[in-house]
């Protein structure tokens, strides 16, 4: 067995965050250090930060090893999380420091403790009492004995920082120095529950049970938006807590993590953690710190908490579970729910992934019982789910450039008359996809993509989807110098809003696109103005599809039901399916009946009809028979393989390489296809040749796939990235 300690001067080998191929080996410190301690070492002349990750390999010179310059103040890897690292290194192919470095991403780590003022109650009695003092008070006794920083407690009172300084002149209250990084409130899992419906009780005691057994088990939570899936996992997260053991939630979008953590700390009495981009350094240091030693007991966060040091981690949920964020498209490739499967496997944890659409990866692993799955079937209290009709856009007549349907205004028109909302969804940002120039027919192009650049209207600008390049709205064609020729064509969420503002003169109109919100608190802000009544009709993208409730909308109408049918990619009809499924179901949430029309020129889809008719089962039982017979996923693997480079053919250089010596992916049973330019075949100046690997269920592809690879020459300029298990085809 290998040592759990190294005394000082034995050596040992520490794997760092650096792009080396291995550990390399040091001496332990004074003092020694565990196995997993988080270190700093001297790496040429400078310190880097590394993990101690077993004995040492002992091939090098033993009088030139270096020591471990400092032990870091937290506590050891454990051995569970390194497992973690390793196995999720080697399922997407990743170099191990790599993944280290993501389990890592805590700023400050290395910085010496520091400390910060706090206030507490004192002894003094403040000389004259006022409203905001007495709201200051009231924090203090309501939350016995914790600490603030000035700030927080004003925050918390809704005070000016003056009016507590004041109460610290008079001795009301204490400032005293403490470590930053204090533990998270006490979660209370007998706190404040609900009552649950018998459906809903039956869900959550299931999942506790298995809390309880402290065995691995992922269990696919089904249900209708508005069913009470929150509610019933957030049961399981109590039981967690009861087991004394740490739960993680992962969310897809950070836009919903606010309102989830009221209602976390209403259910629990106190606010959790959070691991996501919108949290500030301090907070992720804290964090990090925290799950490490105990200190908070639940996370919320986005798919990189996944990395987080749990101390004893013993529910992952991943809410929206069929969510394609889940996949990391950017550096290292992973899907975070695979992950959480994987990491639950290794600690002995429950994972729930909750969805009203399940990704048929796991409705297929539910059919194959290597999932349990609980059904919630029907919504929460009167509201019922939507009725869905489709608007056929074949027999409607509408003028040239717009697109809402004299149907679909009818419809609207009904709902502003009873005092009702509508939503009109488009999945398109911007005012028009297309700008062309009626000169010479030049469509304006991102000059270092394979995109056309989208027209953001309310920016003034016209901007890359792909890399973010933005230019201002040009006056004459780019190509032909043709002034006041330039058009847009097609639809994007602005231009249906201008098109909204003609037909409903009277409605207030509110636009819901990611792009349009300087912060996720302004977002925020109009969500809960929108909630609360202050427009009647809410123009939004794919953004509005997830969490949000708005009691008062009716109507959701569906502009383009057809737009994420074209396409090759194998999950255009799932996506589609879930997409309509989920937009549908802000229709109604209250008591009031909704309705869901779709706007299509194929009504007679299979998708289309299998989304009319809420027939699920039937729907996946379908595709996961075409999926069968095609050999694709689930029912068979694919790793994309992306070569790009500055030079078209060093990137064809290197793809013709691989193909030429795929021999050893040919004798293992998997085939490849390509190469062939990617669909958006340069992003970011890179010209991109992209390759695709199939084989059957069984074959082990990374190890056949890590041994091909390594056959090819690839030059510094060119960089070739696998994709496993690939989520999009671009
Ligand atoms: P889902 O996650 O399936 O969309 P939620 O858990 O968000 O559903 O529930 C929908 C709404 O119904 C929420 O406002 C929730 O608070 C409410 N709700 C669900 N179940 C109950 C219950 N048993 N008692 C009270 N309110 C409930
Ligand atoms: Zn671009």
């Amino acid at each position: 067995m290998d040592p759990e300690f190294f005394d000082a001067g034995q050596p040992c080998a520490v794997l760092t965050t650096q792009p080396l191929d291995r550990a390399l080996d040091y001496l332990a410190p004074e003092g020694g250090c565990w196995l997993g301690a988080y270190v700093e070492v001297p790496l040429g002349p400078r310190r880097v930060m590394g993990v101690v990750w077993g004995p040492a390999a002992g091939d090098y010179d033993r009088a030139k090893l270096r020591a471990i310059h400092r032990v870091l103040d937290v506590p050891p890897m454990r051995e569970e999380l390194r497992t973690f690292i390793i196995k999720a290194a080697d399922y997407t192919l990743t170099p191990l420091p790599a993944m280290l470095r993501l389990a890592t991403r805590a700023p400050g780590l290395t910085d010496p403790p520091a400390t910060r003022r706090i206030l507490r109650l004192g002894q003094g009695e403040p000389d004259r009492m006022t409203d905001a003092r007495q709201r200051v008070l009231e924090v203090m006794h309501e939350y016995g004995g914790l600490a603030f920083t000035q700030r927080e407690l004003a925050d918390m009172a809704g005070v000016t920082t003056s009016v507590i300084k004041g109460l610290v002149k008079q001795g009301a209250l204490t400032e005293e120095d403490a470590p930053k990084d204090l533990p998270f409130p006490h979660l209370d899992p007998a706190h404040k529950g609900k009552d649950l419906t018998e459906d809903q009780a039956a869900a959550a005691s299931s999942l506790a049970k298995g809390i309880n057994s402290g065995l691995y088990g992922t269990t696919l939570l089904k249900g209708v938006t508005g069913s009470g899936k929150t509610e019933v996992y957030l049961e399981a997260v109590a039981a967690c807590l009861r087991q004394g053991r740490q739960a993680l939630v992962l969310l897809p979008e950070i836009a919903l993590t606010s309102e989830f953590l009221t209602r976390l700390e209403a259910r629990f009495g106190g606010r959790p953690a959070e691991w996501h981009s919108g949290v500030t350094m301090t907070d992720r240091r804290r964090t990090w710190k925290m799950v490490a030693e105990g200190g908070a007991q639940v996370v919320v966060g986005a798919r990189s908490a996944l990395f987080l040091p749990f101390r004893d981690l013993g529910l992952i949920v991943v809410d929206e579970e069929h969510d394609t964020s889940y996949k990391q498209e950017d550096g290292v490739l992973y899907n975070a729910r695979d992950m959480a499967v994987l990491r639950a496997s290794l600690c002995s944890a429950r994972v729930v992934l909750a969805s009203a659409t399940p990704s048929l990866e796991s409705w297929a692993n539910a059919e194959a019982r290597k999932y349990e799955r609980l059904n919630l079937t029907s919504r929460f209290g009167a509201s019922v789910m939507p009725e869905m009709r489709a608007i056929d856009m074949r027999a409607e007549t509408l003028a040239a450039s717009t697109w809402i349907s004299p149907t679909l205004r009818k419809a609207v028109e009904e709902r502003m008359a009873l005092g009702q909302q509508s939503l009109l969804f488009l999945n398109r940002r911007g005012y028009a996809p297309v700008t062309i120039c009626r000169a010479c027919g030049h469509q304006v192009a991102c000059p270092h993509c394979d995109a056309r650049m989208v027209e953001h209207r309310f920016l003034k600008r016209l901007m890359c989807h792909q890399c973010g390049e933005t230019i201002p709205m040009p006056e004459a064609c780019p190509s032909c110098h043709v002034e006041g020729k330039l058009a847009p064509v097609g639809p994007g969420v602005e231009r249906l809003a201008e098109e909204a503002a003609k037909v409903f003169p009277e409605a207030r109109i509110a636009v819901l696109s990611s792009d349009l919100f300087g912060s996720a608190r302004a977002l925020k802000e109009e969500i809960k103005r929108i909630a609360d009544g202050a427009a009647d009709i809410v123009i939004g993208t794919q953004m509005v599809a997830k969490g949000h409730n708005f009691p008062l909308l009716t109507l959701v109408g569906v502009i383009d039901a057809d737009l994420g049918l074209q396409g090759s990619d194998l999950r255009a009809a799932e996506r589609t399916f879930q997409l309509m499924r989920q937009v549908a179901g802000r229709a109604g949430r209250t008591e009031l009946k909704g309705l869901a029309l779709l706007q299509t020129f194929q009504p007679e889809h299979p998708v289309l009809r299998a989304i009319l008719s809420g027939d699920e089962e039937g729907f996946w039982q379908a595709e996961a028979a075409e999926r069968q017979a095609a050999g694709v996923p689930p029912y068979g693997r694919m790793v994309g393989i992306i070569v790009s480079s500055e030079e078209l053919n060093d990137a064809f250089d290197v793809a013709n390489q691989l193909t030429r010596h795929s021999e050893v992916l040919r004798e293992a049973g998997a085939q490849v296809y390509g190469p062939a330019p990617a669909p958006i075949a340069r992003i970011r100046g890179r010209h991109r040749v992209r390759l695709l690997v199939k084989s059957p269920k069984g074959v082990f592809l990374q190890k056949v796939i890590a041994l091909w690879v390594r056959n090819v020459r690839v030059r510094n300029t060119t960089r070739l990235t696998i994709d496993i298990d690939p989520q999009n085809f671009l």
